[in-house]
C-alpha cells in the first residue's frame, strides 16, 4: 500500500481528522493505497504556515528562489523513473506518455518560470517633462493552487511555479483522483531548499479543501483548472471577497479540414489530438469538422488509423490508449455514448469496453469512439464528453464552419487545417478561442498566453502572463 501525507510546514503529516480516502489505479480497479482526506482545519495549519514563510520567502533574492526552483527541477530529472511510474498508475495513461510528456514538461515548467523571473522587468511611462510614472510588481502572498486529474504533475507545476517564482507562499490541492507525483514533489521540497512552509499541500477532496482554500480570508490569489462547474462555484465564493483569481475550464474544440488540406497530416495528427491521453486533455479536439469534398476520404483514413490504436495494459510499451481516469468517469463517457444514440449518431467505431487482459481485467477502459450523423448543435456536439470520444460532421463553407465551431457556450482551443494561407488567418482570427492551431496541434510555447473566453475560463496562464497574475501592480508616479 502507497501511503499519502499531507506536506505542511516542511513536514510530511497525517491529517488532523485521520481520516483517509483510498487510491484506486484505473487500469486495475483496484486500491493501492490512500491519502488524506483532510478538512478546513488542515487547509488552516497550511495557510497559517504559508502566510508566516511569507515574510521570508518574498524578501530571497530573485537568483536565491530561482536556484532553488531549478534544483527542484532537477530532482524530478534524477528521480524520474519513479515519477513517471507513479503518473501512469495513478491515472491510467500509458508510461510512455507520462515518460514523454508529464514528467519531462514538470521540470521544463519549474526551470522555465525559474529562469523567466529572472527576466522579468517592470513598466516606465514617461510623461513629457511633468513626471514619470513606474511600475512595482509585488508578490501577493499566500497563493491557492487547485489542479486537475488528467494531467497530474504537468499542471500542478504549471501553477506552483510561476506562483513561488514571484515570490509568494503556496497551498496546493491535487486532485484527489491522482495525489501521487504532488506527493513525490513534496518529498523533495526540503532537499531543493525550499524554506519551511513556502510550499505545502493539502490533500483531500474539493468540497472540503479546495473550498476552505478558496475561502480562507489569508489567501490572496487562486489559481484554479478543472471543470467549468467548479469554476463557478470557486468564482461565486472568491468575487465577493475581491481576490485575484484565474479559471481555466473545460473546452469543446473543434478541429477544422479544409478541403485544400494535407489530408494525410490532417488524419495523422487528428487521431492523435482527439484520442492522447484517452482523450482527457482539455485541447483535445472533439469535434471534427470536414470540408463535404473529402469528408468520406478523411472519415475512411480517420477509422482505418483508430481500428489500429493499441489498448492496454499502460505499463507496457506498445499500449497507445490506457484506462479513463475512475469508474464514474468512465460511466459519464458512456452515458454520452448512448446520448449520442438517441440523438440519432452513428457509432462507426468504439463505444465498448474492450476486454484487456491480465492484471488489468477490471480496469476502466474504453474504445475509441467515432461517431456520425449528429446534428451540430446537439447536446453530444455541444457538452464537454472529456474522454476517447469524437464527432465528425461535414460542411460546405467557410461561414457555415464558424458558426458550428464557435456554437457552444465554450472557447478553449481549435485546430484548422488548410494549404490557404489567408484563409488560415482569417478563420484564426474569427475563431472565439484562446488558442488556435493551424497544421498542427499542442506545439506549445511556453512562452504564450494560454487559456479559454466564454465558460471555458477568466485569465490567462504562461509565460508573463502567470508571472503579471501572481504579482500585485503599483504605480508610482513622481514628478520632476
Ligand atoms: P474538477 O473541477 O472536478 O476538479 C478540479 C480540482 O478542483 C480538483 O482538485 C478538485 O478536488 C477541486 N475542487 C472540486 N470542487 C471544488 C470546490 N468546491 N472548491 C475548490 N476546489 C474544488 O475537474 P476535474 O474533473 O479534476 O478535471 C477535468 C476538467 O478540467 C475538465 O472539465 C477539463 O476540461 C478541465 N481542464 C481544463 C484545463 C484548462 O487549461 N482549461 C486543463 C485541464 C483540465
Amino acid at each position: 500500500m502507497k501511503n499519502i501525507k499531507n506536506f505542511i510546514d516542511g513536514k510530511l503529516v497525517d491529517p488532523i481528522s485521520k481520516q483517509y480516502i483510498e487510491n484506486i489505479e484505473p487500469a486495475t480497479g483496484k486500491v493501492y493505497g490512500n491519502l488524506p482526506d483532510s478538512k478546513k482545519e488542515d487547509v488552516g495549519v497550511a495557510v497559517d504556515a504559508a502566510k508566516a514563510a511569507f515574510s521570508v520567502w518574498s524578501k530571497w533574492p530573485v537568483q536565491k528562489r530561482s536556484d532553488v526552483l531549478m534544483k527542484w527541477a532537477d530532482l524530478i530529472d534524477a528521480n524520474k523513473a519513479e515519477f513517471i511510474e507513479a503518473e501512469s498508475r495513478d491515472n491510467g495513461k500509458p508510461m510512455k506518455l507520462a515518460a514523454h510528456v508529464d514528467i519531462p514538461r514538470a521540470s521544463a515548467n519549474l526551470r522555465f518560470f525559474a529562469t523567466a523571473i529572472i527576466h522579468y522587468a517592470s513598466e516606465s511611462h514617461k510623461m513629457d517633462d511633468v513626471a514619470i510614472n513606474y511600475t512595482l510588481r509585488a508578490p501577493i502572498g499566500v497563493a491557492a493552487c487547485i489542479s486537475p486529474w488528467n494531467l497530474p504533475l504537468y499542471l500542478f507545476t504549471w501553477k506552483i511555479a510561476p506562483a513561488l517564482a514571484a515570490g509568494n507562499t503556496v497551498v496546493a490541492k491535487p486532485s484527489e483522483l491522482t495525489p501521487m507525483t504532488a506527493f513525490l514533489l513534496s518529498k523533495l521540497a526540503n532537499e531543493a531548499g525550499l524554506p519551511s512552509g513556502t510550499f505545502n499541500i493539502v490533500h483531500g477532496y474539493g468540497h472540503h479543501v479546495g473550498q476552505a482554500m478558496t475561502e480562507h480570508p489569508d489567501v490572496g490569489v487562486v489559481s484554479f483548472t478543472g471543470g467549468t462547474e467548479t469554476g463557478k462555484k470557486i468564482a461565486s465564493t472568491i468575487a465577493p471577497m475581491f481576490k485575484k483569481y484565474s479559471l481555466e475550464l473545460g473546452g469543446k474544440n473543434p478541429n477544422i479540414i479544409f478541403s485544400d488540406a494535407d489530408l494525410e497530416d490532417a488524419v495523422k495528427t487528428s487521431v492523435h489530438s482527439s484520442f492522447a491521453n484517452q482523450g482527457q486533455i482539455c485541447l483535445c479536439g472533439s469535434r471534427i469538422f470536414v470540408q463535404s469534398e473529402v469528408y468520406d476520404q478523411f472519415v475512411e483514413q480517420f477509422v482505418s488509423r483508430v481500428r489500429r490504436l493499441q489498448i492496454g495494459d499502460p505499463e507496457d510499451d506498445a499500449t497507445q490508449v490506457g484506462a479513463l481516469v475512475s469508474k464514474a468517469h468512465l460511466e459519464k463517457v458512456e452515458g454520452y455514448i448512448q446520448l449520442a444514440k438517441e440523438e440519432g449518431g452513428t457509432i462507426l467505431f468504439g463505444g465498448q469496453r474492450p476486454i484487456v487482459a491480465g492484471r488489468c481485467a477490471d480496469g476502466y477502459f474504453l474504445t475509441p469512439t467515432v461517431i456520425v450523423d449528429l446534428d451540430p448543435y446537439c447536446r453530444t456536439n455541444t457538452e464537454e464528453i472529456f474522454g476517447p470520444v469524437v464527432t465528425i460532421t461535414p460542411f460546405e463553407t467557410e461561414e457555415e464552419v464558424l458558426a458550428y465551431a464557435n456554437g457552444t457556450p465554450y472557447g478553449l482551443s481549435a485546430t484548422v487545417w488548410t494549404d490557404n494561407l489567408k484563409r488560415g488567418h482569417r478563420v484564426a482570427e474569427f475563431l472565439k478561442m484562446g488558442i488556435v492551431w493551424l497544421n498542427c496541434w499542442l506545439v506549445r510555447d511556453l512562452r504564450t498566453p494560454f487559456g479559454g473566453m466564454k465558460q471555458s475560463g477568466v485569465g490567462r496562464e504562461g509565460g508573463l502572463e502567470a508571472l503579471r497574475f501572481f504579482t500585485e501592480p503599483k504605480n508610482v508616479c513622481v514628478k520632476y
